[in-house]
Formats: structure tokens, sequence, C-alpha cells
């Protein structure tokens, strides 16, 4: 019998990469929903080559243009939030949720209430609402499974072992495009600059906050949510390879490290067949080829971000909306040239200071708070954007 499959941001980056692992095998899926934002004609193709039920842009003006797109088709046509969440709602076997940013969160629960499988693309889900995101999972019998490629290194490694055996947990970091740039040109570097990653082949605003190390900040949050480790137990290290992404240290000091070519569609696949392993499309490493792996502490001074990072692990409740809030409203005045590249972590930092004043860490987590809180510290960065 085929599995009821539905990709969230399947016209990204990992949505695309997820459509081509199903593509080796269509008569085992049922694609139920794919949806999308901007990139109506990619949507409307996935949606035709796969027979999908209902294909949603988020953006509610391109209602007509996916509809001509669709037009002699089966497939439904429907858009907006309202739509997002409806198709979240259909039943299905397992879920992608690959929409960038903090709008991946209301499907994304709307899924897990539904008792589905959710393949965790969206980090910014856990780091804004991790408690509400797995109390919710718990409670309606729904899976998480982690796709980020550190997050899925960990639960290799672990191999269902209990948390409590480990000592430490390490995530791994490329260091991203300015690695090797000397400091003080950090400054002058572009959104053009910074968008090209020395490893990883991405989507640009994540490409853009592994330079930044923004990208490392949410994992190390992610960690702790998905995980339930406590912070002093998480570290990140420079591997400008890319082929290690996480390590975890048990307590007799024995260390699991899980090793892969640097292409999503190993974490994407091993969620999709999880608990089976099943082929890849994908190289073997040539270890002898590689002869040598490197590692590196990070820099605070080039990476303020993690340094934040800890900071809202401290605060706890509400500080991770408002950390990825006020991380988004920085990257897209970064892309529109109104700030640096370093002041992004320096909004940021503001921010959080500015709203860690009004009881953060003692809020509740509800799908509505976090909303307020993410607007909130979208408005606050503006505004200290445009300061500067
Ligand atoms: P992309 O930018 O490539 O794709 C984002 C997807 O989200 C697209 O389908 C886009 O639609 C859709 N989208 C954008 N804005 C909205 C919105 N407001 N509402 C609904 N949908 C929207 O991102 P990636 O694929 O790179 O990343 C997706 C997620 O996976 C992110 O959370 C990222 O952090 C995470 N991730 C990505 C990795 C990677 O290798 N790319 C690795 C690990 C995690 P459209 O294109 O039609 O505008």
């Amino acid at each position: 019998m085929s599995r009821r499959v539905s990709i969230f941001g399947a016209t990204g980056s990992i949505g695309q990469n997820t459509l081509s692992l199903l593509r080796r095998d269509p008569g085992a899926y049922q694609v139920v929903a794919l949806t999308g934002d901007r990139n109506i004609e990619v949507l409307a193709a996935a949606a035709r080559e796969f027979g999908a039920e209902v294909a949603v842009t988020a953006d509610e003006t391109r209602l007509g243009e996916l509809r001509t797109a669709l037009a002699g088709t089966k497939v439904e046509a429907a858009a907006g939030a309202a739509a997002l969440i409806e198709a979240a709602a259909r039943p299905a076997d397992w879920i992608m949720s690959a929409i960038v940013g903090a709008a991946g969160l209301a499907p994304g629960l709307a899924a897990l209430k539904h008792g589905t499988t959710l393949a965790l693309a969206n980090k910014e889900s856990l780091v804004t609402a991790g408690p509400l995101l797995l109390a919710t999972a718990r409670r309606d019998g729904a899976r998480i499974l982690p796709v980020d490629s550190e997050h899925s290194g960990i639960f290799q490694a672990l191999g269902g072992a209990p948390v409590d055996s480990l000592s430490r947990v390490i995530i791994t970091a490329s260091g991203g495009a300015f690695r090797d740039w000397p400091l003080e040109a950090l400054e002058g570097a572009t959104p053009e600059q910074a968008a090209s990653h020395p490893n990883w082949d991405m989507g640009q605003r994540i490409t853009i906050d592994s330079a930044s190390m923004f990208n490392k900040a949410l994992e190390l949050i992610e960690t702790r949510e998905f995980f339930g480790l406590p912070a002093s137990q998480i570290e990140t290290i420079i591997h400008p390879e890319s082929l290690i992404h996480a390590l975890v240290e048990f307590r007799d000091k024995g260390i699991l490290a899980h090793m892969g070519p640097p292409d999503m569609r190993h974490a994407i696949g091993y969620a999709l067949h999880h608990p089976e392993r099943s082929d890849l499309p994908l190289e073997p490493l040539d270890l002898a080829a590689i002869g040598q792996m490197t590692f590196r502490a990070p820099d605070p001074a080039r990476y303020p971000a993690l340094t934040l990072a800890r900071q809202v692990m401290e605060i706890g409740g509400l500080a991770g909306a408002v950390f990825n809030g006020a991380k988004e409203a920085a990257l897209d005045a970064f892309l529109d040239r109104r700030i640096s590249f370093t002041a992004m972590a320096v909004v940021v930092g503001k921010v959080i200071e500015k709203m860690s004043a009004e009881g953060l860490g003692k809020a509740a987590i509800t799908l509505e708070s976090v909303r307020e809180a993410d607007q909130m510290a979208r408005r606050h960065a503006f505004d200290t954007a445009a300061r500067r």
C-alpha cells in the first residue's frame, strides 16, 4: 500500500530534494499536499507530476496564478494561512515540514495534532515553540523525526540510547562563507558573498545564516529543545570539511560520531525511510582521498550569534521566539542593504536585551504568545536597524 505524504515548503531546497527521493519510487507514495509561497510554476509543476490532491500557496494574491497553472488537472488549488492548516490536517503518514522561518510553526503543529510522523527541517518551530511542539506530539501520538543534518546525526548516533547516558553533544559547523576572512573585512560583506556556502547547497536565508552562524545558534537551541539536554552539555565546533555532522559523548567518554556526505538527501532519506535504512543516490565518502579532517574552536568575536544563543537558552520561555523573530528581521535588513553583515548580531542582541526586561522567560508558550513575541521582536529589530 502506498504511503500518504505531504511536503510543506515543496518549492524550496529541502522540498525539492524530498521530491527527488519520492521520484525514485513513485508507486510507493501518494502525494496529498504540496505547498509553496511565491514559486507558483515550480509548485504547479510538482503537483502535476506527482498528482497531488491539493497545492497550496501561502500567498493569497497568487491563487489565480496557481489555478491557471493547474488548469486541466484534478489538483485542487488553495491559498493562505488557513489553507495551509487545512492541508496539514489532511490524513498523511509522513509530512515534511520545510517551510522557511517562523511561518512553518502553525502548519507543523496542525500536522502533529493529527498524529502523523513529522519530518522536521523547519528548525524555527523548535526554537520558537519547542515545548508546545513536543507536548502536542506526545498528546496526539505523533512523532517528530529531525531532518537538520546535525540533529539527524545525533539521533542516529544515539541509536535509541537514553539521553541521560550522554555527557555531551557536539554539533559541527563549517564556519560558513567568511570562516577565513580577516575579522575587519566582515563589516563590508555583501549578501551575495554571504550566500555562497563552502560545502552545502541550501536555500539563500539558511546559507547567509551559516555565514553569520545564526544557523548554528538556532541549532544549539534546537538541540536543547529536541533532546532535552541542558545548554551546558551542548557544544559546537568548526569542522571545515562538513563530513562529521554531530558527535555524542557518553558518560564513559566514548564518542560516537555521525559522518556522511554533506548532502541533505541523506538526512531527508533517513527520515523518509525510518526505521528502515534504504539505498540513497549518494556518492560514498572516499576516506583515503579525503585524507584528513580538521577541527577548531569557534571564535566568539567572529560568531557573536553563538553567545546570543547561550543567553537565549538561559532566559528560556519566549526568548527563542524573540531571538528568531529578531534574527529574521535583521536578515531582511541585511538583504535590503539597510544594515551591514556584522550589525545583524548587534540588532538581535539589542532586541533580546530590551525584551528580556519584559518577563520573557516566564511567559507560557502558546501559538498566540509565540506569534506576539515574534511580531514584537521583528518590530523592535526593524526600529533598531533603522537607527543604525
Ligand atoms: P528555501 O528558501 O529553499 O525554501 C523555503 C520554502 O518555504 C519554499 O517552499 C518557500 O516557498 C516556502 N515559504 C517561504 N516563505 C513562506 C511563508 N511565509 N509561508 C509559507 N511558505 C513559505 O529554504 P530551505 O529549503 O533551505 O529551508 C527550509 C527549512 O529547512 C528552513 O527552516 C531551514 O532552516 C531548514 N533546513 C534547510 C536545510 C537546507 O539544506 N536547505 C538544512 C537543514 C535545515 P517559495 O519558494 O514558493 O517562495
